[in-house]
């Protein structure tokens, strides 16, 4: 197994490694910035690759945003960014809906248990869509939910997909709805599979939280579109016209983006410590990916020779 690269403070290793691509897919929190706090050098280190003509994609599982809504993140928090770099879990999982699974009328409507990121994302691939935000979920269930839930009469008969994100509403309502559509064979799809997620210096209950009841009902996994899935590098793969070889995956968390990068045999991997996971995480037996290269932070790439 080859050690993985540590770049920090080494001026001659970091412009051999950033020498070796031409593409960097970076994650975003836990990156460039913990929750609303933007690390430090964040701005200047992607000035410097921009400046050696190197092309920068933001790819998250956040899927509580669309990406116009990530992009005035980016713009609030002083990044220069374009809405077309950016790539997020809701996104991925519209596309996959509308270019591969290609639902056909009378089942081609989604039930989403998810926020307003997933909706956005959806209408822009003209996919309709039940639940969601709809307030009418938002409720205890009566003796007519479980009798029409049970009979059917109360479902929507054009749902053939459930896609499930991060849903801040989530109810018993819901979720029995979500399992009549999947017990009459709807499609099972998961914008991330993260159990958790890093907030306000501790986790809260992710996307992956969301499906897992469903999949435990079910006995079957959804089908997931966000890191680590590679039905997402292979649409990142269409979008840009990458070249994998060329490509490397910055992220701070092993089982989601540097399994990612390695499982779509990117040429390189670069995890940072200002996240989730740190050194001893992919020095330890049970490491879920090792990564190719490391540093501390990612401004530590800023002492490459301009
Ligand atoms: N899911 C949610 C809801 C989040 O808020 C976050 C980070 O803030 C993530 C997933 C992980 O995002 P990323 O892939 O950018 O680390
Ligand atoms: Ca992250």
């Amino acid at each position: 197994i080859l050690q993985p690269k540590y770049l920090t403070g080494d001026p001659a290793a970091i412009n051999d490694f950033i020498d070796r691509f031409d593409v960097f897919l970076f994650d975003c929190d836990g990156v460039l910035w913990s929750g609303d706090h933007l690390f430090e050098g964040v701005v200047e280190t992607l000035e410097l690759l921009r400046s050696k003509g190197k092309k920068t994609i933001f790819v998250t599982n956040n899927s509580s945003k669309s990406r116009p809504q990530y992009q005035e993140k980016f713009t609030a928090l002083g990044i220069p960014s374009h809405v077309d770099e950016i790539f997020g879990s809701s996104y991925s999982a519209a596309i996959y809906i509308s270019r591969i699974l290609k639902l056909e009328p009378p089942k081609n409507k989604v039930f989403v248990l998810g926020e307003v990121g997933i909706e956005n994302e959806l209408r822009g691939e003209n996919v309709p869509f039940v639940g969601g935000t709809d307030p009418a979920y938002r409720r205890d269930m009566t003796p007519e939910d479980w009798t029409g839930l049970a009979d059917g009469s109360l479902l929507d008969p054009e749902v053939g997909c459930v896609l499930t994100g991060l849903d801040l509403h989530i109810n018993y309502l819901k979720l029995a709805h979500a399992y009549q559509y999947l017990r009459r064979g709807a499609v099972f799809l998961a914008t991330n599979t993260d159990a958790t997620f890093p907030a306000n210096h501790s986790f809260f209950p992710g996307a992956g939280s969301m499906s897992t009841p469903l999949a435990n009902m079910m006995g079957t996994k959804p089908v997931a579109l966000g890191k680590p899935s590679q039905a997402m590098m292979d649409a990142i793969e269409g979008k840009f016209q990458l070249d994998r070889a060329r490509t490397c995956m910055v992220g701070d968390r092993l089982d989601t983006d540097i399994k990612f990068g390695i499982e779509g045999r990117l040429g390189g991997t670069l995890a940072v410590q200002t996240g989730v996971n740190k050194k001893s995480d992919w020095e330890a037996e049970d490491a879920a990916a090792v990564p190719a290269y490391f540093v501390d932070k990612l401004s530590d790439l800023r002492a490459a020779a301009e």
